[in-house]
């Protein structure tokens, strides 16, 4: 089957979809020995299929690419999505917070499911195949056209192409960047891909002192150097080397941006400790501290409201560790106030490709037409998932945009033939 009527590059959540919804015959080469295998790994091994939203609030949680992602989104929207594995005999749940997953809570169940709709329509899937390269020939109408694609098991001559190779995260599971590299060498705007989904590191070394301490209701906020604000609330968690957890994750692509345009100088983030209590909560509790337990020491008194190992350190800061309340200069509790609600830290990297998440950047939006995801300038390459210059926060979103994506590249008759 050297012919194949599609050709797709990459078995993982968009090759192995688009595999579903191809109207002919379709051929699967995977570099791994079995397909799907970052599938598997989604969502701590539980895969967060899609979230629990409408197509709209879907796309504009894709934020500078909302409007490129928004006809494939509409195209197969999370209400599909979840009823196309319930078909497939994978019913879903949806948590508390929207986000998706198989009621089983196993991604082998989904991953099972899109392997055995792409054969019953009638694809095939190669593993232990690394495609090489593809090469691209004038097809009339000023387009090019790929005409062979060059594998470690020889060359095919697909009538169309959707390459679904991923991007840079996580190359153990099999996306190694070549993906992008096939897309460059063919003269396509590759945005420079940058580690989204990733943990922060800081300057600052007090929150490797206070690792595996928990924030439940915290908020990171980041100005950009047009001092557009980007807030992210949830749960942070302290690590050995900064900050993770949902906040820091999804603020990662646009430190990472950040940082690769300040030619890695840091970045200033604002930690909100308590974002259920303003400056002048915390300013009144303090006071009602000092009225009604005026003895005791004020870190012992924030142990209360914050972790110990940080209200120490907080104290510690502002000059008022071993402190009794009543004591401590109105100063020095207006400075602990800032600091609760806006502690300055200094990202210095995120963590790198072994460890994000996933890629920022990649083939630049303006390549692909958002109907179909065929290569404007070459007439039968389609592309899909996170190998598009397409990144959104974690609860669900991406696999979206790699099943939604996918599906649309598969579903246009195109140029094939
Ligand atoms: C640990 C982890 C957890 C995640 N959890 C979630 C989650 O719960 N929910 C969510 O929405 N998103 C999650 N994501 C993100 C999500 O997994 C990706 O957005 C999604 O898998 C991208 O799908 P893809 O098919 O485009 O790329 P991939 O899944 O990376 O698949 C690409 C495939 O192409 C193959 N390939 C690459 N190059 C070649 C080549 N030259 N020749 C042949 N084959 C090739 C690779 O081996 C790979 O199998 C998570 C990511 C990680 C790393």
């Amino acid at each position: 089957m050297n012919s194949p009527q599609t050709l797709i590059i990459g078995a993982g959540a968009a090759g192995l979809s688009a595999a579903c919804f191809c109207s002919g015959p379709a051929l699967i080469l995977e570099q791994m020995e079995s397909p799907g295998r970052k599938l598997l790994a989604t969502g701590g091994g539980r895969c967060n299929l899609t979230h629990d939203c409408s197509p709209k609030e879907m796309a504009r949680n894709f934020g500078r690419n909302a409007r490129f992602v928004a006809p494939a989104i509409h195209h197969f929207p999370p209400s599909q999505i979840r009823a196309f594995f319930a078909a497939a005999g994978v019913p879903t749940i949806v948590q508390p917070d929207g986000c998706v997953f198989p009621e089983s809570q196993r991604a082998h169940d989904p991953l099972l499911a899109l392997v055995q709709e792409a054969k019953s329509n009638g694809a095939g899937i190669k593993t232990g195949v690394t495609v090489e390269r593809l090469l691209a020939a004038p097809g009339g109408n000023d387009l090019r056209r790929i005409v062979c694609v060059k594998t470690s098991a020889g060359d095919f001559y697909p009538q169309r192409v959707i390459l679904a190779a991923g991007g840079l995260s996580y190359p153990r599971l099999g996306s190694d960047g070549s993906g992008l590299r096939m897309l460059r060498e063919l003269g396509l705007i590759i945005e420079p891909p940058l580690p989204a989904l990733a943990a922060l590191k800081t300057v600052e070394s007090w929150p490797a002192e206070m690792a595996g301490t928990v924030l439940k209701n915290a908020a990171l906020t980041l100005r950009d150097e047009h001092n557009h604000k980007h807030q992210c609330a949830g749960e942070i968690l302290f690590t050995h080397e900064g900050i993770s957890a949902l906040p820091a994750l999804n603020l990662a692509g646009e430190i990472s941006a950040l940082l690769a345009r300040r030619a890695g100088r840091p970045v200033a983030v604002e930690l909100n400790l308590k974002r259920t209590r303003s400056m002048e909560q915390w300013l009144a509790l303090f006071h009602g501290w000092r009225t009604n337990t005026g003895g005791r020491a004020l870190h012992n008194l924030l142990a209360g409201e914050l972790p110990r190992a940080l209200a120490q350190h907080l104290c510690r800061d502002v000059g008022l560790m071993d402190c009794a309340v009543a004591r401590a200069a109105k100063k020095n509790l207006q400075e602990l106030a800032t600091l609760l609600t806006a502690c300055p830290l200094h990202i210095r990297a995120t963590d790198g490709w072994e460890k994000a998440m996933l890629t920022r950047g990649g083939l630049a939006v303006q390549e692909l037409n958002p109907h179909t995801l065929a290569c404007h300038s070459i007439s039968n390459l389609y592309c899909a998932g996170e190998v598009v210059d397409v990144d959104g926060p974690c609860g669900g979103y991406n696999l979206t945009w790699a099943f939604a994506s996918a599906a649309l590249a598969a579903a246009d008759p195109g140029s094939g033939g």
